[in-house]
């Protein structure tokens, strides 16, 4: 069966089958078969929790002036941002790094950015990305890499 796009796109923005009813003036019966068409959990009221570790990262971040993002969360006693999610722990850097890149980092993942304790993305750098501006930095002012 067809899915009404404006009834998917709803749904997909995690909105009940009662708010879609409502808003859209379909009935019920309608929006639960798109649900299940779409192969959509059923929604649930309520404060959500983090639905992901990128959820929960962005949930105790704070953007500076900048473009640098300051974690409000909790640290390690060595210092390092830190949060658990699902009972799995993670650092803040690695889940950034993976969010910017695609990847995992290799080594520490560390902004570049000079702001201290940077969480921000983009701003972080992991060993290899550091040795291949080492590398870069030596062949523009010819020091020996
Ligand atoms: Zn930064």
């Amino acid at each position: 069966m067809s899915i009404r796009p404006d009834i998917a796109e709803l749904l997909r923005a995690g909105c009940s089958d009662r708010e879609v009813t409502r808003r859209l003036n379909v009935d019920n019966r309608t929006v639960a078969t798109a649900r299940t068409s779409l192969g959509l959990p059923l929604h649930k009221p309520g404060v959500r929790p983090a639905s992901s570790p990128q959820d929960s990262f962005r949930q105790r971040t704070r953007p500076v002036d900048g473009g640098h993002l300051e974690w409000t969360g909790h640290r390690t006693n060595c210092g390092t941002p830190f949060f658990r999610w699902m009972k799995k722990g993670y650092t803040a850097g690695r889940i950034a790094f993976v969010m910017q890149h695609g990847r995992e980092p290799i080594g520490y993942a560390l902004p570049g950015c000079g702001y201290r304790g940077c969480v921000a993305p983009a701003h972080l750098e992991d060993q290899p990305m550091r040795d291949q501006l080492k590398t870069q930095m030596a062949g523009i002012f010819g020091g020996a890499a």
